[in-house]
């Protein structure tokens, strides 16, 4: 039988054109160096319940993603959420709605692509190191040294740094993903046992260290013993404080959030921090994905578009479009 395509990366971008290859009829294999699926849009399971760290929404402009996300709202993997939004500027809060629809994945953010998983074969816990091609098929190398194979194409869904480092099969593609500078995202939870006395549920912040504020349980389907709010940071302070220590972390954000709402913060009963390294790319590129299309070689993710979960999508569809075109 035939040689299945190999997808490295359960993100929404991997999980994407893994979908639409298995649609057309060809067996793909993905592989993750995480427990489970999501990549940025994964849910961390806490005490209080699951919390989503890294996407907060999405947003769909795109006439292609809108169909598609109109098909995850009837699968019941996605719902609108309507939060009452405010921003911050200079230390003024103020209300600030606006007519964007916005969506999230319930009961939690991973839903849509453990939805788009299904029974695709995956391999988790398992972080490539290595690509390359033998005479006709591609092997894959993992960090235990054990071979993967034999694959006809490989799909790198992987953020641009870590790609850069699979792509030195095709060396032209790995120069333009090394070339992606990546912006990190420090990004806590607060959990509190009684209910803040806000009407806030999301707030855009143009601030020194806070960027965006979110109650989790406005969220549709979330619940949980604590009122948890999720804390990004910008960029630039994530940069300055990317190796501060956790508590530091929380204790910075917490502060800057207590002097940002319009109400008593008490002292939290829960607190999580995440780092995320490569957040976003520092700006949008119109690549749509990157192909040897020669040597069966493909890159996607969001740096290859904007950096958000619809440009991610729109990749991974141009990634499988590209390979089937010269199947
Ligand atoms: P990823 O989700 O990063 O997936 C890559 C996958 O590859 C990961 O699962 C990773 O484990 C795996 N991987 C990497 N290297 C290897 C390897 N060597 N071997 C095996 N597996 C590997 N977007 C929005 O639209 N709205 C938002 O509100 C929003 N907020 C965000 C907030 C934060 C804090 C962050 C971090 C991101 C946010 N984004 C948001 C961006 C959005 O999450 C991303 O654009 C999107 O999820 C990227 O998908 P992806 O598939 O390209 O990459
Ligand atoms: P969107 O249209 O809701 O927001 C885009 C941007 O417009 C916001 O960042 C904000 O600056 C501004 N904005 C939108 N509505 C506003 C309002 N009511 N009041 C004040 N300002 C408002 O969503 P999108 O275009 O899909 O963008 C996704 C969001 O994800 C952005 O907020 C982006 O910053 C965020 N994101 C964060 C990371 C990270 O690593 N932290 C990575 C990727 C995306």
């Amino acid at each position: 039988s035939k040689a299945p395509i190999a997808i490295i990366g359960t993100g929404i971008a991997g999980l994407s054109a893994a979908r639409a290859l298995h649609e057309a009829g060809q067996a793909v294999h993905l592989f993750d160096k995480s427990r489970g699926s999501g990549g940025r849009m994964a849910s961390k399971r806490s005490d209080a319940g699951t919390l989503d760290l890294g996407a907060q929404y999405f947003t769909a402009r795109d006439r292609r993603f809108s169909e598609i996300v109109r098909q995850w709202q009837e699968s019941g993997w996605v719902e609108q959420w309507a939060p009452t939004l405010f921003q911050s500027r200079e230390g003024q809060l103020k209300p600030s709605a606006d007519e964007q629809l916005r969506w999230v994945g319930t009961p939690t953010m991973s839903a849509i692509t453990r939805g788009l998983l299904g029974e695709l074969p995956v391999t988790f816990s398992c972080r490539i190191t290595e690509v390359f091609r033998g005479e006709r098929f591609w092997t894959l190398v993992d960090a235990t040294g054990a071979s993967h194979g034999p694959f006809s194409h490989v799909i790198i869904a992987a953020p641009a740094p870590q790609a850069a480092a699979l792509l030195s099969g095709a060396p032209k593609l790995a120069a333009v993903a090394a070339s992606v500078a990546m912006e990190p995202t420090w990004a806590v939870a607060l959990g509190f046992a009684n209910p803040l006395d806000t009407a806030l549920e999301g707030c855009f912040v143009q601030d020194d260290a806070l960027d965006w504020v979110a109650r989790n349980r406005s969220k549709p389907g979330r619940d949980g013993a604590l009122d948890t709010w999720v804390l990004h940071a910008t960029s630039n302070w994530s940069r300055q404080h990317l190796d501060l220590p956790k508590e530091a972390v929380i204790e910075c954000l917490h502060g800057a959030f207590a002097e940002l709402i319009d109400c008593v913060v008490p002292a939290p009963e829960l607190t999580v921090a995440h780092r995320w390294l490569y957040a976003r790319p520092a700006q949008a590129h119109e690549w749509a994905a990157l192909a040897d299309a020669g040597l069966g070689l493909y890159a996607c993710g969001d740096w290859c578009l904007s950096g958000r979960v619809e440009g991610a999508w729109l990749s991974g569809q141009e990634a499988a479009r590209r390979l089937l075109e010269n199947l």
